[in-house]
This record gives C-alpha cells, structure tokens and sequence, in this order.
C-alpha cells in the first residue's frame, strides 16, 4: 500500500518536473527575459575595424551554425533593434556565458553614434547575472539602437560563440533576476535542509550511505553555486573562464558521489561482481575527468570538454546495468532508483541530442543537470524513508522474535507456566510478605500406571489450569519439576489452599479418575536468594507433613519455625 502510494507520487512529481522544467519551450521563454536577438558571424582574420563592421551586416555569415566554424576570435553581428534605451526602461543585450578570453560590445546607433564596452582579465564575471547569464547594459544616447557587435575572443566555440541573445528591458531583466534568485534560493534551501536532516539521521542510524547522500547533496549544491553565477558575486575577482572550470570539476564531483551513493544505498547483492568494479571505475573516471578539465581547459578547452563528455555518458551506462540487476536480484530499491534516475537520464538524453544538435540549445538544458539532480536527491530522500521503514520492520520482527523466545525458555513446555528458573527470577525480590505453596500431586506413580504416561501429563495440565484459573492475577503459578508446582502471591492477597483441593478433587479427570494433592504452606518475606530458601524450606516440610498425615491437605509452618 504505502510502496504504491510512494511510487505514484513519485511517477507525478518527476513527470511534473521533466514537463515544466525540462522540455518545454513556453516556460523557457519566461526565464528568458525580452526578444530574442539574431545574430551573423565573421571570423576575425585580422585589421578589422568595428566602426566600418558595425555598418556591413551583409558581410556576415547568417547561415552557417555557429560551431562549425571551430576555435578563435569573432565579430558577431546582431540582427536591427531600432528601440531605444531609456532611463525608465534601460536596454540590456543578454546572452549565454561561455569559454572566451574576451568580450566586447559595440553599440550603434540611429545618430551615427557609437558606443563601446570591453571585458577585463575577469571576462564577463561582473556582468554576470543569476542563471549564469552576461548582461551588457546599453548606454541611454537618446537616439535608437540600430544593432549589436560583439567581438568574441578566444572562444572556445564547444557549442558557439554567442547564444541565447536577447534584448530586454531593465524590468524584464529585474523579473527574471527575481525569478531565477527565488528558484535558486529554493535549490539550496532544499539542499541545505537535506544535509542536515540526512546528517542528523546519520547520527542516529549510523548507516553509510546516509554519508554519501550528504556528500552527493553537498557536491550539488556546490555545483549549484558555482553554476547559477552565485560564485562569481562571492569572488568578484574570478575570471568567468576560471568559474567554468570550477563548474565542470564540481560537476564531476556530484556525478562521482551519486554513484558511489547509489552503490552504498543498494542492497549488497546488487552491486557485486563486475557491476560493482565497473561503477567504481566510472566514479573514478569522473572525478578523474573533473580534475583533467580543470588542469587541461586553459591550454585545450576542447579535447578537454570532449573527454568530460565521453565520461560523462559512461555515468548513464552505469544505470541501465545497475536497474537490470536491481530487477533480476530483487531490489526492494528498484522503483525509487528508477524514477529518481530517470529525469536525470532523460536530461542528459536531451543534452546529448543538444550537444548533437537534433535539439535546440536553451536555457533549461544548460541548468537541467541542477533540476534533474534536485529530483534524484528529493526521490532518494524518500528512498532514505523507505528504506529505513524496511529497517525498522527488520527491527520489529527481531524483537518479536527475541520475545517469543524469551516466552520460550521461561515457560514449561507441558503446561505453558512458568519453569523454576523464570520463576526465581521473578520471585525473588517481591517486596512485602510473601505467601508460597507447594503442591505435589498424591501417588502420581500410580496415576501414571492407570492412565499412562500421555494421560499423566493431561493430569499435569488440567492441574495447571485450575491453578491459573483459582489465583490472583498477580500471583506467579510455575512448575518446578515433576508434578510439584508453586504458587507465590502476595500475604495480602492470599490463595487458599482449601479452595485448590476441592477444585481439584471436583476435576473431571481422564477414565473419571479421582486425583488429589498435597499443598504445604509458608509466609515470610523474599527480598534474596537466602529468604526464598527459607521459604522454599518451610513450605517443603509443611507439604510432607500434609502427606504423612494422609494426602489430600494442606499444612502450614512458619518461617521461624522452618
Ligand atoms: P507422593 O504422593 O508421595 O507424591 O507419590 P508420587 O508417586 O506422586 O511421588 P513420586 O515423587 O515418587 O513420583 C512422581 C512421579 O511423577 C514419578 C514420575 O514418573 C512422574 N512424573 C514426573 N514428571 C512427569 C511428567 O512430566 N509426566 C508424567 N506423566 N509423569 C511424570
Ligand atoms: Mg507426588
Ligand atoms: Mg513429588
């Protein structure tokens, strides 16, 4: 019931998410602030000038995709914007912030002006805006814009050279600042509430992936920093390029983590042999490959990005393996890995079609790695849940059982009273006057010889019901070996052995045959092992002289005199 429950909120929330988050085009229009821009590229073979450029969009290359003209510097034309920049409502140009050594803009515009802007040794870092996006603010001439050119330099050129370029207002660019802070801020709050909810759990149920999860989660977040841009408003100083490289390495990291905690969460069985190697290598290779582009990006930024992507796909080859295996040994862990993998597979399925391009480029994709992972680490969280659930249920059941077995060595089999050691147990140490009987069936021998050995022990246990039934619930009634039995209850409560003889004479017993017995009867108290063999003494000798005066009586002695 509750695994069925789980798994359908689990199919709608990460339905919900790949819906709205990942592929669909009208919500990746909203984060996107203003109208989209055009733009036309022209390698930079040297001795150009912007200000004749700026007024030659028609020798620019519109057609060509951006990628294939490979590494170097560029001049990137926008397409006419005729709109002006006002005070009220300032214009931004905003594009995608990618590997370049440089990036200057020049603006012109309707007067003939124009206006220029140039990055530092930082790059875009301080115009770099939350979602990682660079906005370029356009100076307010009081005349129109007419068009954008960028000059790209050193660009890297993996996916382009300029993306994702929009001309927005100051309230449209505001909105979306505001907007990508509130999602952001809701990434890291979740994040930071898993940590330490997970690290608490830790604390108390000392499991070891609840440390790796905790690690995932932490390399998430970090990841997340580094990549909306957080970063770069922490360490102003750091050159975007630099940023980039943190990105990938932190990125590495959470892969790494995720499948090491993958590999802890599952049941052992799941993970041994060869999956459980290959999954190492591929943690390995993708901390390893994180390391690689962080060391290698600024002298080969491409075969950099290529082997980071190679590796990266290896993480998905882990997951096919790892769910068949969960199905063919049974996982109880099959349905949450699966759903909670799943938007992260269908994210990365959608980067490698972008990075093919058979899909766009858009904003979401470059971020999905962060909702994708957010899912993973929410549906993992549940996992957590269920598995401790599976644990505590482990729990219950062993400790049903440790009581069945404790019932089970402290009572006598034949009669289901207590046996002479659970009774001491539980005698010794009553507080108060203490009042003990010892019954012993008369002629027993002789009972067995008329009815048998089965038929004696049916006298055994109809004897051990009358007393059950005939003494006060807080009295212990045990046997103590043979067919000699106890009974202890408090002097304030007594039993009166009169009443046990006429019960038991009144029995139907098998063949009808009368059964009698002697009781012997002391008080005192029982506080140690010394008082209760006073007891024991004292009510022993009362029962022989109960037989020496002729069976089918009680006697009593006290304590002082035994
Ligand atoms: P008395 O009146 O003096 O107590 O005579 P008795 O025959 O009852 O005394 P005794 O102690 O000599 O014999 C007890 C008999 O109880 C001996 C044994 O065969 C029998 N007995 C002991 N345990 C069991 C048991 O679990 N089942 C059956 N059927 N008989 C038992
Ligand atoms: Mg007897
Ligand atoms: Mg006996």
């Amino acid at each position: 019931m509750f695994r069925r429950f789980l798994l359908r909120v689990l199919a709608v929330l990460a339905a919900c998410v790949c819906l709205t988050g990942i592929v669909t085009p009208a919500s990746a229009q909203r984060a996107l602030a203003g109208e989209p821009l055009q733009v036309c590229v022209l390698p930079d073979t040297g001795g150009m000038d912007p200000a004749t450029l700026i007024h030659h969009p028609e020798r620019f290359d519109c057609t060509t995709e951006q990628h294939k003209f490979g590494p170097g510097n560029f001049w990137v034309i926008s397409n006419d914007i005729n709109r002006r920049s006002l005070s009220g409502e300032p214009l931004n140009a905003r594009l995608a912030s990618l590997w370049q050594d440089g990036l200057s803009l020049h603006i012109l515009y309707a007067d003939g002006r124009m206006a220029s802007s140039a990055t530092d040794a930082r790059g875009v870092t301080p115009l770099l805006q939350l979602g990682a996006l660079v906005e370029q603010p356009l100076p307010q001439l009081d005349s129109d814009v007419v068009r954008l050119l960028w000059h790209v330099q050193g660009s890297a050129n993996v996916r382009g050279i300029v993306l994702g370029t929009r001309i927005s207002t100051g309230s449209q660019s505001e909105r979306t600042n505001l907007t990508m802070a509130a999602l952001y801020a809701a990434f890291a709050g979740l994040c930071v509430a898993l940590i330490i909810y997970n690290l608490a759990l830790w604390g108390a149920l000392r499991h070891r992936f609840q440390l790796y999860y905790c690690v995932m989660v932490a390399a998430l977040l970090a990841y997340t920093f580094s990549s909306s841009g957080a970063l770069a408003w922490v360490f102003p100083d750091i050159a975007n390029n630099d940023r980039l490289r943190i990105n990938y390495l932190l990125l590495s990291f959470t892969g790494a983590s995720a499948l090491i905690f993958a590999r802890s969460f599952f049941e052992e069985r799941i993970f041994s042999g060869w999956l459980g190697r290959y999954t190492a290598a591929v943690a390995t290779a993708l901390a390893g490959v994180g390391i690689l582009f962080f060391l290698s990006a600024p002298f080969s930024i491409r075969s950099a990005d290529a082997a980071f992507t190679t590796v990266f796909l290896a993480l998905a080859t882990v997951v096919g393996p790892t769910l068949w295996q969960a199905w063919r040994r049974r996982s109880n862990y099959l349905w949450l890995f699966a759903i909670g993998w799943g938007v992260p597979i269908l994210t990365s399925i959608a980067r490698v079609l972008a990075g093919l391009r058979v899909i766009p480029w858009n904003f979401w994709l470059d971020n999905s790695t962060i909702l994708a992972m957010v899912v993973e680490a929410l549906i993992s969280s549940l996992a957590i849940a269920y598995r401790i659930k599976l644990l505590r249920d482990e729990r219950d059941w062993a400790i049903a059982s440790e009581v069945m077995a404790r019932r089970l060595a402290d009572t006598d089999p034949l009669t289901g009273l207590l046996n002479r050691r659970a009774f001491l147990d539980q005698a010794i140490g009553r507080p108060g006057e203490q009042q003990l009987l010892l019954a012993d069936l008369d002629h027993f021998k002789r009972v067995n010889e008329t009815l048998g050995h089965d038929g004696g022990d049916e006298v055994l246990r109809l004897f051990a019901r009358l007393l059950r039934t005939h003494v006060p619930a807080t009295a212990l009634v045990a046997r103590m070996g043979g067919e000699e039995f106890a009974i202890l209850s408090s002097a304030s409560e007594p039993v009166e052995p009169e009443l046990l003889l006429a019960k038991l004479r009144a029995t139907r017993m098998p063949f009808d045959l009368l059964v009698t017995a002697s009781i012997g009867v002391c008080k005192g108290p029982l506080t140690s092992d010394v008082e209760w063999k006073a007891l024991y003494r004292g009510a022993d000798s009362a029962l022989f002289e109960a037989k020496l005066a002729g069976r089918d009586r009680a006697r009593s002695t006290l304590r002082a005199a035994a």
